[in-house]
């Protein structure tokens, strides 16, 4: 397999890191204590067409690659990895559905308003009994006068307080099982749609993740997308890749750990030496940086066949089960090199800590990514 990236990823990477370094990372403690990500940075980021990452030109997109995406997640995630999370979102869990799914009409009403950062969306997969076990959905969609109600609720959806469209599973069909289910794209202001309680988190407090609940909401049938029945395959599909998304961001996480890590090292002194003297040091960098490569190249590969249009759906689960192993570790190993500075708030290694501990969790925890793993394996 050939990881030499083209000259447009290689820019795209630069690009992205100079945006980590001078936009995200200066911003990062005033998006955590006031728990928003601000009005001008992700208009900027609209501006730089971070919002049509994978939309085709005539949408407003810049139409880029998975690889692409996965490094710019990286990137992004060395200064912000909630940044990095909303535009995963609404790149890889929002627009690339509508584009794939949608009908003319949904595609027209919709992808260049999200391309352009006019229009933010979320995914609502999970509810209260259907965490893991996605086919469980309750949220239930019945046909009336020519449209849907959707009654029910979704839980700890991101970018929810200001989305103004929501892509919904319901159900459609029989309970219990992944056949009921179907998609719906529901817009804020339908009647009977609220936002419920934000949740907050150890990490990522930028994010704001809530509840959502439905009471008798009203959608007309255009809001369906994809066909009635096709809503846990959508939704599937479009985790497989943004998973690709998350591995990034972790890999970026730990990258991060590693380079504060190493840039302490070398500054503190103890026994009259600096710390990176030490062998004991020297080996906790030495076995970050190998995990760090190892996690980036299943994180490429795993880019790569999905690139290709390959199925790449075990590749991603072992690229996010690592590469968040990883993050965990070297933020991990990061507080310890830190010492007593590493656990106090004021230093970036606590924030990497709480941040790179969701990643082992959303978009499926790592127990699920070892069960499509071993799915595959015994498939053959
Ligand atoms: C910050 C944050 C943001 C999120 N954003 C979104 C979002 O935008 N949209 C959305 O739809 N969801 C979102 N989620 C939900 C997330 O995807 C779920 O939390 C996750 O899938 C796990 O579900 P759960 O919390 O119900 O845990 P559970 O499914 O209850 O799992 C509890 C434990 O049991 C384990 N377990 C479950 N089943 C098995 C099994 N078969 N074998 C072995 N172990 C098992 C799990 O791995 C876990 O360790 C978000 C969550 C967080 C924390």
């Amino acid at each position: 397999m050939d990881f030499n990236l083209n000259d447009e990823q290689k820019m795209m990477r630069q690009v992205a890191a100079e945006i980590a370094d001078e936009q995200l990372a200066p911003r990062a403690e005033e998006m955590e204590e006031n728990r928003e990500i601000p009005a001008d940075l992700l208009a900027f980021l609209a501006e730089q067409g971070y919002f049509g990452l994978f939309l085709p030109e005539a949408y407003g997109g810049v139409e880029l690659d998975p690889v692409t995406y996965a490094l710019t997640m990286e990137e992004f995630s060395r200064g912000s990895p909630a940044v990095a999370l909303v535009v995963s979102v609404q790149n890889a869990l929002v627009g690339l559905p509508i584009l794939k799914y949608g009908t003319e009409e949904q595609k027209e009403k919709y992808l260049a308003r999200a391309a352009s950062g006019e229009l933010f969306g979320a995914f609502a997969l999970s509810e209260d009994e259907a965490g893991s076990d996605a086919a469980s959905v309750q949220l239930r969609a019945e046909k009336k006068n020519g449209g849907y109600v959707l009654t029910g609720h979704k839980k700890y959806i991101t970018n929810a307080g200001f989305a103004g469209l929501f892509l919904v599973v319901a159900r459609t069909g029989p309970e219990p099982g992944a056949k009921g289910l179907s998609c719906f794209l529901v817009e804020r202001d339908a009647p009977g749609f609220a936002l419920g309680e934000r949740f907050e988190g150890m990490g990522m407090r930028a994010l704001d993740v809530r509840r959502l609940e439905f009471e008798n909401c009203e959608v007309p049938a255009e809001a369906l997308l994809g066909a009635e029945g096709e809503g846990l395959k959508i939704a599937l599909a479009s985790l497989d890749l943004s998973r690709i998304g998350v591995a990034g961001q972790a890999v970026g996480i730990g990258q991060q750990a590693f380079n504060e890590a190493r840039r302490y090292a070398g500054e503190r002194e103890q026994f009259g030496r600096p710390i990176i003297k030490f062998q004991g040091i020297q080996f906790y960098l030495a076995e970050m940086a190998t995990r760090l490569e190892a996690a980036r190249l299943l994180m490429l590969r795993a880019a790569a066949r999905a690139q290709a249009g390959e199925p790449f759906s075990a590749e991603a689960a072992m690229a996010k089960l690592y590469a968040s192993e990883t993050a965990n570790f070297c933020a991990n190993l990061g507080v310890q090199i830190h010492g007593g500075y590493g656990y106090m708030r004021d230093y970036v290694v606590e924030r990497f800590y709480r941040d790179a501990r969701v990643t082992e969790i959303y978009e499926g925890t790592s127990e699920i990514q070892k069960l499509i793993i071993a799915g595959s394996i015994l498939k053959g």
